[in-house]
């Protein structure tokens, strides 16, 4: 069967090269005589495996000497509790901005452990926009402020960075890590979902600045406490080993294509294609405000539920898949992750101008 142009939010699409890698390397991983799924996590092998992941990570995001680099599983929304209950070491207080349903739940989970303070929000519009902040709003005293960089469900992005001066910035960037550049230094923390822009689900990756480690409240479980996966090189029980290995060939395959800025640039075409149709149609409407737009998801709608439903079908005929928005949002959501070829956007494009043509006698 052909492969089809999967514009899924996550689980998403896989670059068809490390698939192909994957699959030559199923049964027997070079001259193991073993698939990597059957290799012990402490033999020198998978420890190979392993440590070329991080390093590639590192190289990838330029991440300085004083952040570790953590695999951990659980998904982005163990990290929801996972900071609160290693961060909360002083005043046990946080800011949050709320830019939809992730920080939302980000939100909600750090509640249970503090006392927390949404300084900003865009729920008044349906998160359709990033709300302005301004740092003399910030708590000087709070153990950390957290932001969502890219909003999944929204398609809206941070442009900017909040400046939070010495209070740790913590990002939740499970879907557009390594789609652009990020100072790391600027970050406290940086935690993200690995099924959005790095491989398999069943991976959450942690980039975290060493003294936030070691401050963990006592009632943190062991497997929630930084410090435990730190020391131990994210070994302390069995990793993710399957996952950590698909994402060290994403990984790899972002360095073959000339890195992050490459990619980036490549992403700023992708989402360029998509945006410059929909604010010329007549038809089809993107739903985010241009200054706060996502480069990884695109949601837009047209005049009808009708006409969505008749899109979506039509759409996936042609092989144009999971083009369905979020149920909160509705309509159609585009997400085009670095592993999405500009073709799959061209096509696409092609296929909403045709769509437009018919319907628009
Ligand atoms: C998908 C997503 C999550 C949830 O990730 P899980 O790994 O399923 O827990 C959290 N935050 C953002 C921004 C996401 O896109």
């Amino acid at each position: 069967m052909k492969r089809v142009y999967n514009f899924s939010a996550g689980p998403s699409v896989l670059p068809e090269s490390v698939l192909k890698q994957a699959q030559e390397e199923l049964i027997c991983y070079h001259d193991t005589g073993m698939s990597v799924m059957e290799m012990s996590h402490r033999s020198k092998d998978y420890e190979k495996i392993i440590g070329e992941a991080e390093e590639l990570l590192r190289e990838l995001m330029e991440i300085p000497s004083n952040y570790k680099v953590l695999f951990l599983q659980g998904g982005a929304s163990s990290q929801f509790a996972m900071v609160p209950l290693n961060l909360f070491r002083g005043s046990k207080k946080a800011d949050f901005v709320n830019t939809g349903m992730w920080s939302k739940k980000a939100i909600q989970e750090a509640k249970r452990y503090g006392e927390i303070r949404v300084v900003a929000s865009s729920e008044d519009q349906t998160f359709n926009y990033i709300p302005e902040l301004n740092s003399a709003d910030f708590d000087k005293e709070a153990d950390y402020f957290h932001i969502t960089t890219n909003n999944t469900i929204y398609g809206t992005k941070f442009t900017d960075l909040p400046d939070t001066g010495d209070v740790p910035l913590v990002a939740d960037m499970s879907s557009n890590i390594l789609s652009e550049p990020y100072d790391v230094s600027k970050f406290g923390i940086i935690y993200a979902g690995a099924q959005k822009n790095m491989g398999p689900a069943g991976l959450t990756v942690v980039i975290i600045r060493e003294d936030l480690i070691g401050h963990a409240m006592d009632i943190t479980p062991t497997m929630f406490n930084y410090k435990i996966h730190a020391e131990n090189d994210s070994m302390y029980n069995t990793p993710p080993t399957y996952s950590i290995y698909i994402a060290k060939l994403v990984f790899q395959w972002i360095k073959d294509q000339g890195g992050i800025k490459i990619i980036a640039q490549k992403n700023y075409e992708k989402a360029n294609l998509l945006y410059q149709y929909l604010d010329q149609s007549a038809l089809f409407k993107g739903t985010v405000v241009p200054k706060d737009r996502s480069l990884m998801n695109i949601p837009f709608v047209l005049p009808t539920e009708e006409l969505n439903a008749t899109f979506i079908k039509k759409a996936a005929e042609r092989g144009f898949v999971n083009l369905k928005g979020h149920r909160s949002v509705g309509g159609m959501r585009a997400s085009i992750y670095n592993a999405m070829p500009v073709e799959g956007v061209q096509a696409l494009v092609d296929f909403m101008s045709e769509f437009e043509k018919e319907h628009t006698k």
